[in-house]
């Protein structure tokens, strides 16, 4: 996994190559097919039936959570819920207050408004958000220096929708104007398994059962995987002259691609020895992490660590990080496989 690809999804950028567009082909279309998170669709679904019912626009929502767990999904199935139109935007593409103005100034009454990377809007685009959101209006600038005028310039009422991977870096007044607010988990391997079943038989790769939770118990609790992982493990097979997708083709295929057997790809592993071998077990600051692994710290805080917390893996300290035992274990246990840079991408 390059320092590259996993900037990308902090970065924002849209990733329009052959292996995204077929991604989006596997998005459940309906929340039927929208697997687990009980927790978060439970409430939605009822706050969206009652918006529905009162023929009013839904609250401002945001959803919180580590990439690849269904953030744009719900976003999507939102607007197909509301029979709305769908705006998607992010926090960094929004540089200047004049771009929020003018998707602002476009929107019709109950549209949704996705805003991906919402913790990484600029302080004076956020500012101009705040009316938006709470009161429907925003105030243009006309001219400039003596001459400069404001005009309230009154928006249709429209739907907010946040995604954000760090709900910690989101400012309170911008959070306290989200009416509702959910936080996605990472999945359970049976959950996966259903997931990975399902897009086996859209993309006709016939997947044996046990294969299927091989696949999901290496996909790092994340529907983004156990779909990329789907896809590498069908190649290997192809090329295999292997019809079925069997677990023995499923191991070889993910080992190869440096996934171990927990499911840690390369940068998971390099993070963990750093802090048992350099830095003796920790613990150790994220700057010095960063700087030794030669990645950017807030690829290791929003990408990387949220798994290996999680998974128990890594312990964070008033004072730093700190292997587990879990991960001495595991480390020192696992056969030495290979550390090379993996396909795997978020
Ligand atoms: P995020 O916006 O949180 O980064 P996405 O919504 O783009 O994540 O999800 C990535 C992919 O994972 C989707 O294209 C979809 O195929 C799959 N996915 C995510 N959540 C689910 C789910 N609950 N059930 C089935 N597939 C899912």
């Amino acid at each position: 996994m390059s320092a590259e690809s996993r900037e990308r999804v902090v970065s924002g950028e849209q990733v329009v190559d052959e292996t995204e567009r077929a991604i989006t082909s596997l998005r459940p279309e309906n929340f039927r097919d929208f697997v687990g998170q009980k927790r978060v669709v439970q409430p939605l679904l009822v706050a969206l039936r009652a918006a529905k019912q009162r023929g009013e626009p839904l609250e401002h929502l945001i959803l919180a959570g580590p990439p690849g767990l269904g953030k744009t999904t719900l976003a999507q199935l939102v607007r197909h819920e509301l029979g709305a139109d769908l705006t998607t935007t992010s926090g960094p593409a929004l540089k200047r207050a004049g771009d929020l103005m003018g998707i602002l100034s476009g929107l019709k009454r109950g549209d949704v408004l996705f805003i991906d990377e919402i913790h990484r809007l600029d302080a004076t685009v956020e500012e101009r958000l705040y009316p938006a959101m709470e009161d429907f209006f925003v105030d243009f600038t006309l001219d400039q220096g003596v001459h400069a005028r404001t005009i309230p310039y009154r928006l249709q009422q429209f739907t907010l929708v946040g995604a954000t991977t760090m709900a910690g870096l989101l400012s309170a007044p911008l959070r306290d104007r989200f009416g509702l607010t959910y936080r996605l988990d990472f999945y359970p391997p049976e959950e996966l398994q259903q997931i990975v079943v399902r897009s086996a038989a859209l993309l006709e790769a016939p997947l044996a059962e046990d294969a299927a939770l091989e696949i999901a118990r290496r996909s790092r609790g994340t529907p983004r995987i156990v779909n990329r992982l789907l896809r590498r493990v069908r190649d290997f097979a192809q090329v295999q002259g292997e019809p079925l997708l069997t677990v023995e083709i499923a191991d070889q295929a993910l080992t190869m691609e440096g996934i171990d057997s927990a499911g840690l790809d390369a940068l998971d592993r390099q993070l963990l020895r750093v802090i048992m071998d350099t830095y003796e077990g920790g613990p150790v600051g994220i700057e010095a992490l960063a700087a030794t692994l030669n990645e950017q710290q807030s690829t290791l805080v929003e990408v990387v660590e949220p798994y290996l917390l999680q998974a128990g893996f890594l312990a964070r300290t008033p004072t730093g990080r700190r292997a587990t035992p879990k991960a001495i274990e595991h480390l020192g246990r696992a056969p030495q496989i290979s550390d090379r840079q993996s396909t795997l991408e978020f």
